[in-house]
C-alpha cells in the first residue's frame, strides 16, 4: 500500500512511463490520484450470452476468440482487425478500426469480455469498437459499472483504471471528516469505502450510498467550517452601536413615503445586531427598487449618533455619484457630513477625518492613510466585488475593533443558496416592494412587431423619454445568429433612430469612456443606449422608460428581470420589450414568465432550476459552492447536515481546517 504523498513517479513499473501525462490532469500523488473521481458510468454489467443478442443493443458478452485478423480497408488507409468470438450460446463477428495490435494482445483461444453496442449491417449482427479485456481475476473495463473520468492529454481511460486501481487499498489512510459518531447516526459508509465505490462501484446501491455520503461530508465540513468562523468572530469586537430611539423615529418620519413591512424589520434586524459586541454580518437581499438604500441610512445614522463612521461602498463611480446625492438628500437637516471619495473625485485630509458618512469606490480602500473610527461597512451591489476584496476590507479597524458588516444585493438569491455564498452571514430579505411603484409593461416582441416596436420607440422619444438597448454579444457571431451590440448600433443609428443621438456602451469600451457615455445618457444628450449587460446594476435613470432587450433568450430570467428594474424609476409608465427570433417553445415560455412575473425571488428560483447557480452569478461568486457531489437546491441534506454539523460542534467546539475541501483531506 502505498502513503498518500507517493508521488506518482514513484510506482514501480507504471511511475515513470505515466507521471508526466497525469500531470496534464494535475494528478502528482496517490491521493490526487485517489481523490480524481469519474464523471459518470457506463453501465457494462448486462451480460448477454450472444445468442441472445440484439441489434442496437448496449451490451457485455463473455467469449472466446476462434480466429482473429488484421485487413486493409478497400481505400487501404485504414487497418481493419475482424475477430469471431463465441461463447456456448453463439458466436458473433467483432470488428476493430486501427488497433493492428489486437491480434497479438487478445490470440485466439483468449477469453474476454467484450462491452459495445451491436448493430446489423446486412451481413448480420456484430459488436463494433468494443472495449476488451481478458478474463482474469477482476474486470475494470467490462462486465460491470466502469468508471469514465474526463481526461484531456495523452493518457487513456483503461490506462487511468489501471493506476487508479493500484492506488485504491491507499483509500483507508485517508482521513475522514466525517466523525465516527456521525456517520453512526446517520448510517453513513467511511471514506474508504465511498472512494473505493466511486471508482469501481460494484452495484449501484453502493454507488448511490458512496455519493450520498460524500455530499453529506461536503455540507457537513460547510456547516462546521461556518460555526467555527462563527465562533471565532464572537470573539471579536465591534463598536457597540446604541439604538437611538427618538433620532431614528424622527428619521423615519422625516421620510417622503412610509417604510414597507420588510424595510421595518430588515432596519430593526440591523439595529439589533449593531448592539451586540460582536460584528455584524448580515445580507440585506431585496429586488431591485424594494428600498435597501434607506435602511442602510437608518443603520447608518445609530451608527453616526454612536460617534462611529460609516463607510458606504459601490463598484462604480457614477453609482458612488448618485448614492453621495441621496444620502445627501436623505440626511438633510440631520447634521451629518457627508462626503464622496473616488479615483477622480478626491477628498482633502481634513474633510476626510471629519466626514461621518463616507460614500466611494474601492478608492476608499486605497486612502493614504487608512481610514478610522469606522463602525459600519456597507456594501452595495457586493457580488461585483470580489470575496478577497471583501475580507480586506473588514480588516480595516477601527481601535482595535472590527467594523460591523452590511451587504446589499438586488439579486434576488434563495435562502440556502444565500447562505452558501454568503457563509456565515444573517440574511434579511426584502419580499414586499414599495406600493406606488408603477408595473413596468413587459411584452414579447417577435420578428412581426419589430417595426411596430420601434415605431413606440420612436414616440417615446419625441415625448423626451430615452431608451436602453441591450443585447446578449458584442460582436456579431456567424454561428450564433444573434444580434450583437456593434450592429444593432449601427442600424438603430443609421436606419431606425437616424434624428436621435445613439450610444454604444460594452465590456471593451474603456473604464473611463464607459462612464463619461453613462454620463451623457444620464444628461439626456444620449438618446438610445446600446449596451451589453455591463450596464450599471442599481443606476437610476429615472427618465429612462423603455428597456429593449434583443436576444432575450439568451439571457437568465433573473437577469432579464434585473436589466428590467432599470427603467420605471420616474414616474412616467415605463416598459420592457423582449426581443426574440426564436421559436423555440421552450424559450417563449421562459420568456413569458418574465412577462407575466414581477417577483424577482420567483424568476431567480425558475432560473436556479433550470440553469444553475452559476448562471446567476457567474465564476467569480462560486468559491463557497464548490460542492463535488452535494447538490446546492438538495434542502433535505442541508438542513440534515445541518443538525448534525451543529451539535457535533456543541460537543468539540474545535477550530477547525478552513481549507476549500476539507471533506476531502
Ligand atoms: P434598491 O433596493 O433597488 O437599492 P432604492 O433604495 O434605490 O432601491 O429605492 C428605490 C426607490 O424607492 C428610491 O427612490 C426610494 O426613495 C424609494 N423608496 C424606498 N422605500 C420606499 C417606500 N417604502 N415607499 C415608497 N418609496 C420608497
Ligand atoms: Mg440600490
Amino acid at each position: 500500500m502505498f502513503p498518500l504523498e507517493t508521488p506518482i513517479t514513484a510506482i514501480p513499473r507504471y511511475g515513470k512511463l505515466f507521471a508526466k501525462r497525469l500531470l496534464q490532469l494535475k494528478i502528482a500523488t496517490i491521493r490526487d490520484l485517489l481523490l480524481y473521481f469519474p464523471f459518470r458510468y457506463e453501465d457494462f454489467s448486462h451480460v448477454v450470452p450472444i445468442a441472445k443478442l440484439h441489434g442496437e443493443d448496449v451490451v457485455t458478452i463473455r467469449g472466446t476468440i476462434r480466429a482473429i485478423q488484421n485487413r486493409r480497408s478497400p481505400r487501404k488507409h485504414l487497418i481493419i482487425t475482424e475477430a469471431l468470438v463465441s461463447d456456448t450460446s453463439g458466436s458473433i463477428r467483432v470488428i476493430w478500426f486501427r488497433q493492428p495490435f489486437l491480434t497479438r494482445v487478445i490470440p485466439p483461444h483468449t477469453e474476454v469480455w467484450l462491452s459495445g453496442k451491436v448493430s446489423d449491417d446486412g451481413y448480420g449482427l456484430h459488436l463494433t469498437n468494443p472495449v476488451y479485456e481478458k478474463v482474469e481475476k477482476e474486470s475494470l473495463h467490462t462486465a460491470r459499472l466502469v468508471p469514465i473520468y474526463s481526461l484531456t492529454g495523452t493518457i487513456t481511460q483503461k490506462q487511468l483504471r489501471v493506476l487508479i486501481k493500484l492506488a485504491l487499498p491507499s483509500a483507508t489512510l485517508l482521513t475522514d471528516a466525517l466523525p465516527l459518531a456521525v456517520r453512526k447516526e446517520y448510517k453513513l459508509i467511511d471514506i474508504a469505502d465511498a472512494v473505493q465505490t466511486l471508482h469501481f462501484p460494484d452495484t449501484v446501491l453502493h454507488l448511490h450510498r458512496s455519493r450520498h455520503r460524500m455530499a453529506f461530508a461536503e455540507f457537513f465540513a460547510f456547516h462546521l467550517r461556518i460555526l467555527s468562523t462563527r465562533s471565532q468572530r464572537a470573539k471579536e469586537h465591534a463598536p457597540v452601536i446604541h439604538f437611538h430611539e427618538k433620532v431614528t423615529k424622527d428619521f423615519v418620519q422625516s421620510l417622503p413615503f412610509q417604510l414597507t413591512q420588510d424595510q421595518r424589520k430588515g432596519a430593526w434586524e440591523i439595529i439589533r445586531d449593531l448592539q451586540e459586541p460582536m460584528p455584524t454580518r448580515r445580507l440585506l437581499n431585496g429586488d431591485v427598487g424594494s428600498g435597501k438604500t434607506v435602511i442602510a441610512a437608518i443603520a447608518g445614522l445609530n451608527v453616526i449618533r454612536s460617534g462611529y463612521r460609516v463607510l458606504f461602498m459601490v463598484p462604480t463611480e457614477i453609482l458612488a455619484e448618485q448614492h453621495a446625492r441621496t444620502f445627501e438628500k436623505i440626511f438633510a437637516g440631520h447634521n451629518i457630513a457627508t462626503v464622496l471619495l473616488t479615483a477622480s473625485h478626491k477628498v482633502n485630509a481634513k474633510a476626510l477625518a471629519s466626514a461621518q458618512c463616507i460614500i466611494g469606490t474601492h478608492a476608499l480602500l486605497h486612502t493614504k492613510k487608512p481610514l478610522t473610527n469606522i463602525g459600519l461597512v456597507v456594501i452595495d451591489e457586493q457580488h461585483r466585488f470580489g470575496v478577497a476584496q471583501r475580507t480586506d476590507l473588514l480588516k480595516e479597524n477601527a481601535k482595535g475593533t472590527v467594523p460591523h458588516f452590511v451587504s446589499m444585493t438586488a439579486t434576488p438569491i434563495p435562502r440556502t443558496l444565500a447562505q452558501m455564498l454568503f457563509g456565515d452571514f444573517s440574511i434579511s430579505f426584502l419580499r414586499t416592494m414599495p406600493r406606488d411603484r408603477k408595473p413596468i409593461a413587459t411584452h414579447l416582441v417577435t420578428r412581426e412587431k419589430r417595426e411596430a416596436a420601434y415605431e413606440f420607440l420612436r414616440k417615446e422619444i419625441a415625448k423626451g423619454r430615452q431608451v436602453f438597448v441591450v443585447c446578449p454579444l458584442i460582436d456579431p457571431s456567424d454561428t450564433l445568429g444573434v444580434r450583437a451590440a456593434t450592429d444593432v448600433y449601427e442600424h438603430l443609428r443609421k436606419k431606425v433612430f437616424s434624428e436621435y443621438t445613439v450610444g454604444l456602451l460594452h465590456g471593451r469600451v474603456a473604464v473611463k469612456e464607459r462612464e463619461k457615455t453613462m454620463r451623457a445618457f444620464l444628461d439626456n444628450t444620449i438618446h438610445v443606449l446600446v449596451a451589453t449587460s455591463v450596464i450599471e446594476v442599481g443606476i437610476d435613470i429615472p427618465n429612462a422608460t423603455v428597456m429593449m432587450i434583443e436576444g432575450a433568450e439568451r439571457f437568465g430570467l433573473a437577469q432579464l428581470h434585473q436589466l428590467r428594474g432599470r427603467v420605471g424609476r420616474g414616474g412616467e409608465q415605463s416598459y420592457c420589450f423582449l426581443f426574440t427570433e426564436s421559436v423555440d417553445p421552450d424559450a417563449m415560455r421562459r420568456l413569458m414568465t418574465v412577462v407575466r412575473s414581477r417577483d424577482g425571488f420567483a424568476l431567480a428560483e425558475a432560473d436556479l432550476q433550470t440553469r444553475g447557480p452559476g448562471e446567476l452569478f457567474g465564476t467569480t461568486q462560486s468559491g463557497y459552492i464548490d460542492f463535488r457531489f452535494a447538490a446546492w437546491n438538495d434542502l433535505a441534506l442541508w438542513k440534515e447536515t445541518k443538525e448534525a454539523a451543529t451539535s457535533y460542534y456543541s460537543e468539540n467546539p474545535l477550530t477547525l481546517d478552513t481549507s476549500p475541501f476539507p471533506a476531502l483531506s
